[in-house]
């Protein structure tokens, strides 16, 4: 396997990575891209994002909207960023939507509730049912082995849905995951949302009547698709609906942001994580280790290669470094997580790993003749590859992790991984 020289990011990094011939991969470049913006191209594109705010603030209005505008939340820490740049510096009303996956971590509905507190907003919640839930997540396991399917299409979806209902025409994202992660988009295009996005990625292709329709599907109905629908280009064009990221017009420096909410804003971290040492993200998802764990399955690796890359374009990780935190968190790792979920699918280990078999890469993974996987390469073994010294960059700060005090009510210090009870509602 080809890994980037400069992050950890394997050749077969979803989606459609691209390394090029200095041995850089896309993702790299779309920094350092972002990075070489200077303070006079973001206060532009400060001021940019100031007047389309009031244009579509003058919309709502002219369409009777109640609220100014629609922040998709989930109560992270870029919900908590979000919503505090759109109330407390652009001074605008916005109604908060978030799409409940049932998957609840108890620090997760504490942060949310912590956002609808802090911030004074009204929050609208769409509730999957656990039932449903448990059944879309065996079927996607099957299908792209993705347990979270309806996560994704429930935060790219339901907001649209609430857009029309309310009439809201802007609905503001915080990064755009594709440009800032996968490096799919420069910051120089100045991506928006749009419906081909949503569906090829968040979705991974499955509308909910390709789902419906599905020859595999036994029991799965339209109720239980209900927030996934996209509403008709004649209802998103009466009301004018428009959906942005905040990544383009802000520098998007993730660990400040954490920094900012935790110290004034009363965001609250993990103490600790099986699976990486940034104890900023993915807080409200209790199966997230079984998520990552399923990209590791599939590609060889996951979320502690995407936390560490980043690190590193942020220059405040060495690759070593880097790849030593893999070796620690991720490297053929099986998340004590995975046992939560198997109680509540109702299925086995054995069933959970057959399922997802058609899915291994085989340029990452082998069988061999007694049915057992192997993993053929990972990024532990490219630490010396030839060009490493010329795609590094200079490290400009140590990279840290500021995790909150511990929640006093109830008295727990909440570690990832070790949250045994799954929250509905
Ligand atoms: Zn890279």
């Amino acid at each position: 396997m080809q890994y980037c020289l400069r992050c950890c990011y394997p050749a077969n990094t979803r989606p459609h990575l691209i390394i090029d011939e200095m041995g850089v991969c896309a993702s790299c470049r779309a920094f350092e891209q972002r990075a070489s913006k200077d303070e006079n191209y973001w206060n532009n594109k400060r001021e940019e994002l100031k007047k389309l705010l009031q244009e579509y603030k003058e919309k709502a209005r002219k369409n009777g909207a109640s609220y100014d505008c629609i922040i998709p939340v989930s109560g992270g820490k870029d919900s908590h960023y979000q919503t505090y740049l759109i109330t407390q510096v652009y001074k605008m009303r916005p109604l908060l939507v978030a799409y409940n996956h049932g998957y609840n971590s108890r620090l997760g509905l504490r942060n949310i509730n912590n956002l609808v507190n802090q911030f004074g907003c009204d929050l609208l919640r769409y509730n999957t049912n656990p039932k449903t839930a448990r059944k879309l997540s065996l079927f996607m396991l099957s299908k792209v082995g993705d347990m979270t399917w309806h996560h994704h299409s429930g935060i790219y979806s339901f907001p649209f849905q609430t857009a029309v209902r309310y009439k809201v025409p802007l609905v503001i994202y915080g990064e755009d995951g594709g440009g800032y992660w996968q490096g799919m988009f420069n910051l120089d295009d100045q991506v928006e949302f749009t419906q081909k996005h949503r569906q090829e990625i968040a979705m991974r292709g499955f509308e909910p009547d390709d789902i419906l329709n599905d020859a595999e599907n036994k029991d799965i109905t339209r109720a239980d698709l209900a927030p996934f629908f996209f509403p008709p280009d004649e209802e998103i064009e009466s009301v004018g609906v428009r959906g942005i990221y905040l990544s383009n017009y802000d520098q998007w420096n993730q660990i400040e942001h954490a920094e900012l909410m935790i110290k004034k804003y009363g965001f609250q971290t993990y103490q600790s994580s099986e699976q990486t040492f940034n104890l900023h993200s993915s807080i409200d998802d209790l199966f997230e280790g079984t998520h990552n764990y399923l990209k590791y399955l599939k590609f060889g690796y996951s979320r502690c290669t995407d936390h560490a890359s980043m690190e590193i374009r942020y220059q405040r990780m060495s690759r070593e470094e880097a790849i030593e935190m893999i070796r620690k968190y991720e490297y053929l790792k099986r998340p004590k997580n995975l046992d939560l979920f198997l109680k509540f699918a109702g299925i086995t280990e054995k069933e959970f790993l057959d399922k997802i078999d058609h899915l291994r890469d085989p340029q990452i993974w082998e069988k061999d003749s007694k049915g057992e996987w192997h993993q053929l390469d990972w990024v532990g073994n490219h630490i010396w590859d030839k060009g490493v010294e010329d795609a590094r960059l200079p490290i400009k700060e140590k990279w840290r992790f500021m995790t909150s005090a511990p929640y006093q009510d109830p008295p727990v210090n909440y570690s990832y991984g070790e949250d045994e009870e799954i929250i509905s509602l």
